[in-house]
């Protein structure tokens, strides 16, 4: 074997996103112990910065050690027990994973479905809740596979007003749009690291308000996965009486998520949400000029994921090998109903610049032409 030389590239799919210089170096500093003292104080600070980024005063926050995957299988396992109802919004795949991850966790799964590249309509939600008493509502605030947003505050309130546990997945809406677990009244809410927080992929913050805590600490069952179980996982994290060990904590990665969410408070939040909104009006300007149209309405868009319909007769394939080849540049193909359809373009984290903007829309131009 021979060490791997990655090849240079320029990260504009659906993630993950460029990870910056700054990030790579945090990587790479020596590794200690993770019940060394130093270490622990890391994991405060990234306890409180998670709270912060998510407005999430007063909840558990925790980066669980594995992908945004994690975050929604911790989420959908601790809340639900064999027989719980559970209401499901699907506007794309990651809608389709949750109500899988439900029903492997003995629950009643309640699907609302929406055409894919639409936001979720609360109304048909509401309806949903209104048959009778329901655990958890699950959507996806911003829909990767589609570039559709989804109203978080209307469909968090309809959780409150069914009685119900609202499980939000904010992967790819974390640092590229609002994200507000307070003001949503939200109970579980996760991410991933490797979208608009630009760092690698492999961790996922995720927060728990005191309602999901204490529906979790009363359960009649165990949580069937152990790993993610957060009555085990809070006494390696909870800070309370020192810490147990519980698994061994990847450290070199959240020296990562840690630098990233430090140049995240360096900038501004709202800064960054900015640049995120002026890089996507810029690539949509360029966009539309080159004769190109978008999946989704303007009002439902993501400025983070741009879902861009490939023209007839046009190789949608062969377009994202070009500019592979002759850019270094990645760009996401469709999932599911859109394979073939659409090309997905980020604009996340790192990789939401002026200068993104620009290489992307010669590199698309140049291919078509
Ligand atoms: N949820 C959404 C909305 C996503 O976009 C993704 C990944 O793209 C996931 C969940 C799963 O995250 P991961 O691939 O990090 O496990």
């Amino acid at each position: 074997m021979q060490s791997f030389q990655p090849p240079r590239r320029i990260l504009m799919g659906p993630g993950p996103s460029d990870v910056s210089p700054r990030v790579l170096a945090a990587l790479a500093r020596p590794t200690i112990g993770h019940l060394d003292p130093a270490f622990q104080d890391l994991m405060e600070e990234i306890k409180a910065g998670l709270s912060r980024l998510f407005n999430a005063d007063g909840y558990a926050c925790v980066p669980l050690p594995a992908p945004g995957t994690a975050g929604m299988e911790a989420a959908i396992m601790n809340l639900l027990e064999p027989g719980d109802r559970a209401v499901i919004a699907i506007n794309g795949a990651f809608g389709g994973r949750m109500a899988d991850m439900a029903d492997r966790a003995g629950a009643e799964v309640i699907k609302v479905e929406f055409e894919w590249g639409q936001p979720v309509d609360p109304a048909k939600v509401e309806a949903a809740l209104a048959g009778g008493p329901v655990k958890v509502l699950a959507f996806v605030h911003a829909e990767t596979s589609t570039g559709a947003k989804s109203d978080a505050a209307a469909l968090c309130a309809l959780a409150r007003k069914y009685g119900a546990l609202s499980v939000v997945d904010c992967v790819t809406s974390l640092g590229g749009i609002t994200v507000d677990a307070g003001a949503w009244d939200a109970d579980v809410i996760y991410s991933g690291t490797q979208k608009c927080l630009s760092a690698p992929p492999g961790l996922s913050p995720i927060c728990l308000s005191p309602r999901a805590q204490t529906a979790i600490s009363g359960r009649t069952t165990k949580v069937r996965n152990w790993l993610l179980d957060f009555n085990l996982l809070m006494a390696y994290w909870g800070g309370e009486g020192g810490r147990t060990y519980h698994h061994t904590a990847p450290i070199n990665a959240l020296y990562g998520l840690h630098e990233s969410l430090v140049a995240l408070f360096e900038e501004g939040q709202q800064a960054v949400l900015v640049r995120h909104a002026r890089s996507h009006e810029a690539l949509a300007a360029g966009i539309e000029a080159a004769g190109l149209k978008f999946l989704v309405e303007p009002a439902h868009r993501l400025p983070q994921l741009n879902a861009v319909l490939v023209p007839e007769g046009v190789d949608e394939a062969a377009v994202r090998a070009y500019v592979l080849a002759k850019w270094d540049l990645e760009l996401g193909a469709g999932l599911g109903p859109l394979k073939g359809k659409i090309w997905r373009i980020g604009l996340m984290g790192a990789s939401s610049t002026a200068w993104h903007v620009r290489l992307c829309l010669t590199a698309l131009c140049e291919a078509l032409n």
